[in-house]
C-alpha cells in the first residue's frame, strides 16, 4: 500500500528547504513561487496579513521592522521578536516557515503531508531540538525525527554506499551558523565521530562586515546607522548580500549606496568594491573557524592527514577565499558536487524515507552522536570539608547514540531517606558553568548508614531527548524523569494554544503567493528605478493591482506576466548571483 510520503526539510538561519526521495535520488520541492530555497523570514505587509519566505524578503527590504528573520538563533530560548506590533515566539516564527513548506509540499503531492524529518545544528541542545520539534508540531507537522545537518550532508552525500571505510570531515558555513564535524562510515555504518560549531557564525556577519565598511567611508557605525537609519542600514544589506554573492564569480562589483530613507535618488553614489578588499574584511571573522576545526579533529582523535575527504555545506562556502582556506587548514581539495544549499535537505529527504521504510534505503545505517556531555551535580569530601557543585559526567560528548549508561551514587548522610538528582549538560567540572536541564527527587531510600546504593541510568535517544532513571538498589524501586517535562521547552498546553493563534492570522491562500510575491518585488523594484522607467513599471503596477481586484483568473495571470517581463528586464537584482555558470 501506498504510504504517506515523509519529506525531509533543512529548518535554516536564512533559508530554509524541503526534499523527498523521488526514484532517481532525493529531490528538491519547488516552493509556491517555484523557487528551490525559502527564505526563513516572516512579514506583515500592509493589509495585517502574514506573509512568509520570498515574499517576506521583498518585504524586508522596504519595511524591515514588519519583518522577522534569524529567529533560528533563538530556538529554545525565552527571546521573543515583534513583528508590526504583536510578539512571536521563535517556535510560532518557525511554524510559519514549516507551515508553508508543508503547504508547497501538498500542492507537489496532491495530497496532504503530515510526517517530516527537520535537521538541526548538531550542537543544538535539548531546549532547542524540542523548541524545533514544537514548531513542527504548530505547523501541524508530525516530527518523525531531529536530525543533525552535518549527518544529513554526509546522506545526501552518498557515503553510506561507499563500500570503502572512510573519515570525512564536513564543513558547513551556512547563513547564521557554523558547524564542522567528523563523520566516518565503518563497515556499512555512517557514524558522527565528533561535532563541533559556532552557533552564531555565518554569512551574515559577512554582509554585516561589508555594510559596516561601506557605512565607515561616509563616517557611520553600524549600531548607530541601525538605530537612526534603519532604512538605509537594511537597503544596503540587500544590496551587499547580493554583491557578496557575485564576488563570489566576479572580481569586482558595483554597489549602489542609497539615501537615509533607503531610496536610491538621482544623485545616489556607486561603490566598487573587489573581491581582494570583502575577502580583507572578512578575515578576521573567518579566524573563528580555526578552534571548532582543530576540536573537532581531536575529539575523533583524527590528525588532518589522516581524512579521506572533506565536503563543504552552506552558501557561504562558495567563496574562493573559504575554498582556499578550508584547503589550507586541511590540506585536502574539498568536494562539492551538490548544491552547498540543498544538500542538507537532501540528505533529510533520504533519513525521511527511511523513516517513512521506503524500501529504496534499507540498507542505511545512521548513528549520530551526543553534541554536549551529560551528567548530574554531585558532592566532593576534601578532609572534613564537603563541596557541592561538581559536574559528574554520566554520557560523555560525541558518544554514539543511542546511548544507555548507568553509574552507581550513595547518600552521603546517615537516615537519608530522599536525594535530589540535579541534571545538567556541559563541559565545565563545576555544575554552575553548565546549563541546567532538569531536577527530581528521589524517595524511599530506606533509612541507614550513609552510602547507600541509587543507580542513576541516562538514555539518550536519537531525537537527542533524555531520559533518567533512578533506582534504588535495595527496594529496587525506579523513578523516571524525562527532560521534556522539565526543559523549558513549550509544554503541550502552550503548543495547543500556538497552533490556535496561528490559525487565527491572516495570510493569503498559497495559490496567491505567487501574485503577492511579484507586488512586493515591483514595489521594491519601483523605487530603485529612474524615473522614466518608474512611470512604465507604475502602469504596469496599477494594471496589476486593477486585475487583482477583479479577480478574473485569466487577467490575474495576464498582468501579472507582463509585469514579470517587465521586472526581468530592469529589476537590478533578477540575475542570480547563483546561476549555474558553466
Ligand atoms: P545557507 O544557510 O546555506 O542557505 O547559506 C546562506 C548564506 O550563504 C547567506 O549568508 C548567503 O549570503 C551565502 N551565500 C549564498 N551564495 C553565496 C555566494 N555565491 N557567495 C558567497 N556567499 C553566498
Amino acid at each position: 500500500m501506498d504510504t504517506d510520503p515523509v519529506i525531509g526539510i533543512d529548518l535554516g538561519t536564512t533559508n530554509s528547504a524541503a526534499a523527498f526521495l523521488g526514484l532517481n535520488g532525493p529531490e528538491i520541492i519547488p516552493n509556491a513561487v517555484g523557487g528551490r530555497l525559502t527564505p526563513s523570514i516572516v512579514g506583515v505587509d500592509e493589509s495585517g496579513t502574514v506573509v512568509v519566505g520570498a515574499a517576506a524578503k521583498e518585504l524586508q527590504v522596504l519595511h524591515p521592522d514588519r519583518c522577522a528573520n534569524l529567529f533560528k538563533r533563538y530556538m529554545g530560548t525565552d527571546h521573543t521578536l515583534t513583528v508590526a506590533g504583536r510578539t512571536y515566539t521563535p517556535e510560532e516564527l518557525s511554524g510559519l516557515i514549516l507551515r508553508a513548506i508543508k503547504a508547497d509540499a501538498a500542492a507537489f503531492f496532491k495530497r496532504p503531508i503530515t510526517r517530516a524529518v527537520i535537521t538541526v545544528p548538531a550542537y543544538f541542545n535539548d531546549r532547542q531540538r524540542k523548541a524545533t520539534i514544537a514548531a513542527g508540531r504548530i505547523a501541524g507537522l508530525t516530527v518523525e525525527r531531529i536530525l543533525n545537518e552535518p549527518t544529513a550532508a554526509a546522506i545526501a552525500y552518498g557515503f553510506h554506499e561507499s563500500g570503502e571505510d572512510k573519515k570525512v570531515l564536513i564543513f558547513d558555513l551556512g547563513g547564521g551558523t557554523f558547524d564542522v564535524s567528523v563523520v566516518e562510515l565503518f563497515e556499512g555504518t555512517l557514524e558522527v565521530k565528533s561535532s563541533s560549531g559556532e552557533s552564531a557564525l555565518g554569512g551574515e556577519d559577512f554582509t554585516r562586515a561589508m555594510v559596516a565598511r561601506i557605512l565607515e567611508t561616509r563616517g557611520l557605525a553600524y549600531e548607530r546607522a541601525e538605530v537612526r537609519t534603519p532604512k538605509l542600514v537594511s537597503r544596503l544589506l540587500q544590496q551587499c548580500e547580493r554583491a557578496k554573492c557575485l564576488l563570489s564569480r566576479e572580481e569586482s562589483v558595483k554597489v549602489r549606496i542609497p539615501d537615509d530613507d533607503g531610496e536610491f535618488t538621482a544623485s545616489a553614489t556607486e561603490l566598487q568594491v573587489t573581491r581582494e578588499q570583502l575577502e580583507r574584511w572578512v578575515t578576521p571573522i573567518l579566524a573563528r573557524i580555526e578552534l571548532p576545526i582543530r576540536r573537532v579533529l581531536g575529539d575523533a582523535k583524527l590528525t588532518k592527514d589522516q581524512l579521506d575527504e572533506v565536503i563543504l555545506v552552506g552558501g557561504v562556502t562558495r567563496m574562493p577565499l573559504i575554498i582556499r582556506r578550508v584547503t589550507e587548514l586541511l590540506g585536502k581539495d574539498p568536494r562539492r558536487r551538490l548544491n552547498p544549499d540543498e544538500v542538507v535537505a537532501l540528505g533529510a529527504a533520504v533519513q525521511a524515507a527511511l523513516v517513512g521504510k521506503s524500501a529504496a534505503v534499507e540498507d542505511l545505517v545512521v548513528t549520530d552522536v551526543a553534541p554536549f556531555t551529560l551528567g548530574i551535580e554531585i558532592s566532593k569530601q576534601f578532609g572534613n570539608d564537603r563541596r557541592d557543585g561538581y559536574f559528574d559526567p554520566l554520557i560523555d560528548r560525541n558518544t554514539t547514540i543511542p546511548v544507555s549508561r548507568v553509574k552507581r551514587y550513595s547518600t552521603l548522610s546517615p537516615n537519608q531517606t530522599a536525594i535530589i538528582v540535579h541534571i545538567y549538560q556541559g563541559e565545565s567540572r563545576k555544575v554552575g558553568e553548565n546549563l541546567a536541564l532538569g531536577e527530581f527527587e528521589v524517595k524511599g531510600i530506606p533509612p541507614g548508614p550513609a552510602g547507600q546504593p541509587v543507580d542513576i541510568r541516562f538514555t539518550y535517544d536519537l531525537n537527542g531527548v533524555l531520559e533518567v532513571e533512578a533506582t534504588v538498589v535495595a527496594t529496587r524501586k525506579t523513578v523516571t524523569h524525562v527532560i521534556a517535562k522539565h526543559a523549558k521547552g513549550m509544554t503541550e498546553d502552550q503548543i495547543q494554544r500556538a497552533v490556535r493563534a496561528m490559525e487565527k492570522l491572516k495570510t493569503h491562500p498559497r495559490d496567491e503567493e505567487a501574485n503577492r510575491f511579484v507586488l512586493l518585488r515591483a514595489e521594491r523594484v519601483f523605487k530603485e528605478l529612474p524615473a522614466e522607467l518608474r512611470q512604465s513599471l507604475g502602469l504596469l503596477l496599477d494594471g496589476f493591482e486593477a486585475a487583482l481586484e477583479s479577480r478574473n483568473k485569466d487577467t490575474i495571470t495576464r498582468h501579472r506576466e507582463e509585469l514579470e517581463r517587465f521586472l526581468t528586464l530592469f529589476d537590478p537584482s533578477a540575475d542570480d548571483p547563483n546561476r549555474e555558470t558553466e
